[in-house]
């Protein structure tokens, strides 16, 4: 029997315990991997593994807050002890920074009036936590046989499409928080991407579109099932599969 054959896949889907990311989760878990919940309340990710394997997948909460390196090196320290490799890393957990608002609230992001602790706050968790999760958990991504890492973005993060006055998302208002924070994640992506090109490990954004979750207080007109298709589609590429790209459920996303 061949190693393909035996070889259990395990998929890391950091902020996993609701929304798009939970949604990931259980599509995953459908596709027969071993799907790791990470989530920074312990509670709230056991709650979501349980759900998940009552529904018959086989998942498992894992403590980890994307802004804590505690919690980082603690998550890939037992995700190696346990499984002893990673296949998917899908970095999900993100912030709008402006508390549970739907765009129109999104008015206290304008640049000239920022208050630059959100700012900060909100590129801890959206930039430099993919960082942190992703440097902890190459190592282990490394002893897979296809490794594959999503980073979920957005939209808003393309320059092409925010920067068109009479483009698709000219309702945007302007924001110096989320919006950036998902444009240095697409740089991010590309970087990654070309360091890793080499060894086989495939890296790539995903926008779920306008997605009905906590984090626009439920104004998305997409399921987070919908929303997570993308994500999932990134995550199982085959080996032919890009590199470096942006996509979203229609196709590419321009940068
Ligand atoms: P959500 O329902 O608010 O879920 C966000 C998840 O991230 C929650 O599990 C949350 O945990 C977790 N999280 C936040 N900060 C974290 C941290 N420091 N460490 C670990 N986990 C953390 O929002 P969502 O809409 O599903 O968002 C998921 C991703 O999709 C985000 O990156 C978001 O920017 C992106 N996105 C969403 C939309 C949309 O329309 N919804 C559109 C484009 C992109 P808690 O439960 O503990 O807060």
């Amino acid at each position: 029997m061949g190693e393909q054959a035996t070889h259990q896949r395990i998929a890391l889907v950091t902020g996993a315990n609701k929304g798009i990311g939970r949604a990931a989760a259980e599509q995953l878990a459908e596709r027969g991997m071993t799907v790791l919940i990470g989530a920074r309340d312990p509670r709230r990710g056991a709650e979501a593994a349980a759900a998940l394997r009552a529904a018959g997948g086989d998942a498992h909460a894992v403590t980890l807050d994307v802004t804590d390196q505690v919690t980082v090196r603690e998550a890939a320290r037992r995700i190696g002890a346990g499984f002893g490799h990673l296949d998917v890393l899908i970095n999900n957990a993100g912030i709008t920074g402006s508390g549970q608002v739907s765009p129109e609230d999104a008015y206290d992001q304008v640049p000239g009036s920022v208050d630059l602790d959100m700012v900060r706050r909100v590129f801890e968790t959206n930039v430099f936590g993919v960082i942190a999760v992703t440097n902890a958990m190459l190592p282990l991504l490394r002893r897979s046989p296809a490794p594959r890492i999503v980073n979920v973005s957005s939209h808003a993060a393309s320059l092409s499409l925010t920067s068109d006055p009479d483009g698709p998302f000219r309702a945007l208002l302007p924001s110096a928080a989320y919006t950036p924070s998902k444009s240095a994640l697409s740089a991010l992506t590309v970087q990654y991407a070309n360091e890793l090109r080499k060894d086989g490990i495939l890296v790539n954004a995903a926008a779920p579109g306008y997605v009905d979750t906590d984090s626009n207080n439920h104004t998305g007109h997409l399921t987070p099932a919908q929303g997570a298709a993308v994500v999932v589609r990134l995550a199982t590429l085959g080996a032919d599969g890009p590199t470096a790209g942006f996509f979203s459920e229609d196709g590419p996303v321009p940068w």
